[in-house]
C-alpha cells in the first residue's frame, strides 16, 4: 500500500486515542442509540473533554488550536467504526468553521467554546419539505423588524437536529431577490417559537437524530446573522467543497473497513470444506475493490493538501465525492455478498454500513447536482 504522508507521528498518537475512545466510549453503545434513535449527549461531553470536537478550532476559541489532519483523523475513526450516530463531524467542521470564518467576535466567543466542550451541539439547516438541491427555492423567511429579524418556515433533513442547541439557519431576508436575499442566521434553542419535530425514521444512521425543525414566528435578534445580510449562498457556496471532502474521506476510509472486515471474514466462513478465501471469485474482487480503494485514497489525499492550501475547487471537491461514494456503494455491496445471509443481518457490521451509506450519494448534494457541477466547467 502506498504510505500516507501526509501524517505525522504526533497525528498517528491522536489517531490511536481516537480510536481508542470509539472502542471504549462510542462501539459499545452504538446498537442501544440505535434502538432509541439518538446517542446519548453525554457522549458529545466526553468526546469534547478528550479533545475530540473542533480540534482544529484555534485555542482562543475553547478549541485545540491544531491542524486540520487531526479533524480528519476523528472523522476517519468514526467512519472506520461506523459510528454514524455520531454528528461530530458537521458539528465540528461544518457548523463551527461557518462560525469561525463569518462570524462577529461576539458570536465566536459566545458559541465556540461551548461546541468545543460539547455542551452546545450544532446543526445547519438548509434543506426544506419542498427544497432540498434547489436551495434557491427555499420558502423560510426572515423578516427585518426593527432590532429583530421574524423568522417562519420549516426544515427537514437535519442532521443533529433533535438534540441542536445552535442551528445556522438558511432563510430568505429578502424573498424577491432570490440567492441575493439569501442569510444565514443563528438560532438557538430555547428562543420563542423554535420547535423541533419527530426524528426521522431511516434506512440507516438510525443512531442519528436527524429531525424536523420549525418557526414560527421566532424573533431572531439581529446581532445573530452570521456574516453580512443577503450573504448567505456566498457562504454556503464556499463552505460547500470542505463540507463535500469530508463525506468522501469518510467513504474512503469506511470502505477500507468494510475490506478489511470481509477478509477476515472470508477467511473464517467454510463452505463445500474450504475457506470462502480460498476461492478465485473471492479473492479476485477483494483485490480489484483494494486497487480502486488505494487509488481513491491517493485522489482524496491529495484534496486534502489542495484544502489545507486553499486551492480545493468545487469541481474537484464534487468530483472526489461522486466517485468515492459510488466505490464505497460498490465495496460495501460486494463485501456484503461475501457475507452470504450474515450480510444481510444488522448485526454484522457490514449490513449496518451497507444500510447507512447510502445517504452518501443523497445529502450534501446529490450524484447529479455533482455532476452538474463537473459538467459545468467542461
Ligand atoms: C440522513 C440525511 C441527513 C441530512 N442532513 C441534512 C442537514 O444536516 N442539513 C440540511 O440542510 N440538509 C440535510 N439533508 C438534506 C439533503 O441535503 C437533501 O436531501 C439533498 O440535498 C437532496 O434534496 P431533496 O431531498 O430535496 O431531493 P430533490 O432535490 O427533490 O431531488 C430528487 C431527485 O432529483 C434529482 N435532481 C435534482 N436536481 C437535479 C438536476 N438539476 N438535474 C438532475 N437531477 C436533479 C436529484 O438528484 C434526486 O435524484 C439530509 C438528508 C438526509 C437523507
Amino acid at each position: 500500500m502506498i504510505e500516507r504522508t501526509l501524517f505525522s507521528d504526533e497525528h498517528r498518537m491522536f489517531r490511536d486515542s481516537v480510536r481508542r475512545f470509539m472502542e471504549h466510549e462510542v462501539v459499545p453503545h452504538h446498537e442501544r442509540w440505535e434502538d432509541q434513535g439518538y446517542v446519548d449527549r453525554e457522549v458529545w461531553r466526553k468526546a469534547g473533554a478528550q479533545g475530540l470536537l473542533c480540534s482544529s478550532m484555534p485555542e482562543e476559541y475553547g478549541g485545540a488550536g491544531a491542524d486540520k489532519l487531526y479533524s480528519i483523523v476523528v472523522m476517519e475513526e468514526v467512519a472506520r467504526a461506523n459510528a454514524t450516530g455520531l454528528g461530530f463531524g458537521l458539528h465540528s467542521e461544518i457548523v463551527a468553521p461557518y462560525i469561525l470564518h463569518y462570524g462577529s467576535e461576539e458570536q465566536k466567543r459566545r458559541y465556540l467554546p461551548k461546541m468545543a466542550t460539547g455542551e452546545t451541539i450544532g446543526a445547519i439547516a438548509m434543506s426544506e419539505p419542498a427544497a432540498g438541491s434547489d436551495l434557491q427555492g427555499i420558502r423560510t423567511t426572515a423578516i427585518r423588524k426593527g432590532d429583530v429579524y421574524v423568522l417562519n418556515g420549516s426544515k427537514t433533513f437535519i442532521t443533529n437536529g433533535w438534540h441542536t442547541d445552535l442551528v445556522i439557519v438558511v432563510a430568505k431576508t429578502r424573498p424577491d431577490a432570490g440567492a441575493k436575499g439569501t442569510s444565514l442566521l443563528l438560532v438557538e434553542q430555547g428562543m420563542k417559537g423554535f420547535g423541533k419535530g419527530k426524528r426521522l425514521k431511516k434506512v440507516g444512521m438510525k443512531a442519528q437524530d436527524t429531525s424536523e425543525l420549525f418557526f414560527d414566528d421566532v424573533e431572531v435578534p439581529a446581532a445573530n446573522v452570521l456574516g453580512a445580510e443577503n450573504q448567505g449562498f456566498v457562504y454556503l457556496m464556499q463552505e460547500l467543497p470542505w463540507e463535500r471532502l469530508q463525506i468522501a474521506i469518510g467513504a474512503v476510509e469506511n470502505a477500507q473497513a468494510a475490506i478489511d472486515w470481509t477478509v477476515a471474514y472470508v477467511q473464517e466462513r467454510k463452505v463445500f470444506g474450504t475457506t470462502v478465501a480460498s476461492f478465485q471469485n473471492t479473492r479476485f474482487k477483494l483485490a480489484e475493490l483494494q486497487t480502486e480503494v488505494q487509488i481513491a485514497r491517493v485522489f482524496v489525499d491529495r484534496c486534502i493538501e489542495l484544502h489545507a492550501e486553499k486551492r480545493l475547487d468545487m469541481r474537484t471537491a464534487a468530483m472526489a465525492k461522486l466517485w468515492t461514494t459510488e466505490l464505497q456503494h460498490r465495496v460495501l455491496d460486494d463485501c456484503l455478498q461475501f457475507h452470504g445471509g450474515y450480510g444481510y443481518m444488522w448485526e454484522f457490521p457490514i449490513a449496518r454500513a451497507w444500510a447507512d451509506a447510502r445517504v452518501h450519494r443523497i445529502y450534501a448534494g446529490t450524484h447529479a447536482i455533482m455532476r452538474e457541477i463537473i459538467a459545468r466547467g467542461l
